[in-house]
């Protein structure tokens, strides 16, 4: 029998996430890295320390609509790992977006706070360039799950390309988290105080498994005014989202936690249309939801597709 072969998976978003699951389940070895301080990646709980507050900042609710996906949705739906948001008819991670990526994970090597800055291929062994420090692993594939423009700046500084990474645009999305004592006056759905700046609210205390002791709001602000303000610092940017729901509402709100988070690359506006990109000859692919829409889903398919590919090559 050969050694068993050895995949890195480079982020622990929920398409690097399946990836691995699918990479372990076929036999071969994986270890996953992440520069995030958790897992999750887009699908991000953020607690605030000290407060007992727990915002989903990025993704809200997951819906599915493929075959592969609705099973996995309906067997986190079983096990409690996902639970239906009647709010807006989708399904939402329990006790937090992060749950299901946390659940593919199982069992896996995952190492978080790992920025990977460059990979090298020498007689046919990748290793990584690791910022935070070395790590001495050898693989024989690498499989690169981060969004298109972070996938370019990895292929660029390994003096290595992949094929279509210039296709998929993002928007950029400054997301805004919000609690409130009971009685304030804060609701879910569209805002506008005139300015454009806000496109959607979500009451993140209405979700299954939350607690409702305060009001909790996550706000998404539209790409246009994202786009707009997006070096702006997250003080200044809390500042103003704050003062746009206090016109739209004509009161104040005076929130017991106020913090916005900047997510560069947060929905893909144009796809490659491909389910992931492969490199047989390199061992080398990418995969994520620019491959396929702005989607959980489509995320989810990716890292699938990818494995797939990878497997039939190595396994
Ligand atoms: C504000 C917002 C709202 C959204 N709302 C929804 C929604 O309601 N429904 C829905 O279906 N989708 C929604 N989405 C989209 C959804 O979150 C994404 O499509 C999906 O989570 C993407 O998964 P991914 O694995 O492709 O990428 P990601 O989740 O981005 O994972 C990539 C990972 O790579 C890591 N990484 C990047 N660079 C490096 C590096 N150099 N070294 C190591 N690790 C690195 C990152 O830390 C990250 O964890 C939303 C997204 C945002 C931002």
């Amino acid at each position: 029998m050969g050694q068993t072969k050895r995949v890195a998976v480079l982020g622990a978003g929920i398409s690097g996430a399946v990836a691995a699951r699918r990479l372990i389940e076929a036999g071969l070895g994986v270890t996953v890295f992440d520069k995030g301080r958790g897992i999750g990646g887009r699908m991000a709980t953020r607690r605030v320390a000290d407060s007992g507050l727990a915002f989903d900042h990025g993704a809200q609710f997951m819906r599915a609509q493929g075959a592969n996906f609705s099973e996995r949705l309906a067997d986190w739906t079983r096990r409690g790992v996902a639970g239906a948001w009647d709010a807006l008819g989708g399904s939402v991670g329990i006790p937090g977006m992060t749950a299901p990526v946390r659940d593919l994970l199982e069992g896996i090597d995952t190492r978080s706070d790992r920025t990977v800055t460059r990979i090298e291929r020498t007689d046919g062994v990748w290793r990584l360039a690791i910022a935070e420090g070395a790590e001495d692993d050898d693989f024989d594939a690498v499989a690169v799950s981060f969004p298109s423009p972070q996938v370019a700046k990895l292929m660029k500084a390994s003096g290595l390309a992949l094929p279509g990474l210039d296709v998929p645009v993002y928007a950029p999305c400054w997301s805004l988290m919000l609690a409130c004592e009971r009685d304030c006056p804060l609701q879910a759905g569209p805002l506008s105080d005139g300015s454009g700046a806000i496109a959607q609210m979500f009451r993140e205390d209405s979700k299954p498994g939350r607690s409702a002791e305060t009001v909790q709001v996550v706000v998404h602000a539209t790409p246009e005014w994202s786009r707009a303000h997006l070096e702006e610092t997250r003080e200044q940017v809390t500042r103003i989202l704050v003062g746009a729901i206090e016109t739209s509402l004509g009161t104040a709100v005076r929130p017991i936690h106020a913090s916005a988070h900047r997510w560069r690359y947060a929905l893909v506006e144009t796809a490659l249309n491909e389910d992931c990109i492969y490199e047989s000859s390199l061992k080398l692919g990418a995969c994520g939801d620019w491959c396929l829409g702005p989607r959980v889903e489509a995320a989810y398919d990716s890292g699938a597709a990818l494995a797939a590919r990878m497997i039939a090559d190595l396994a």
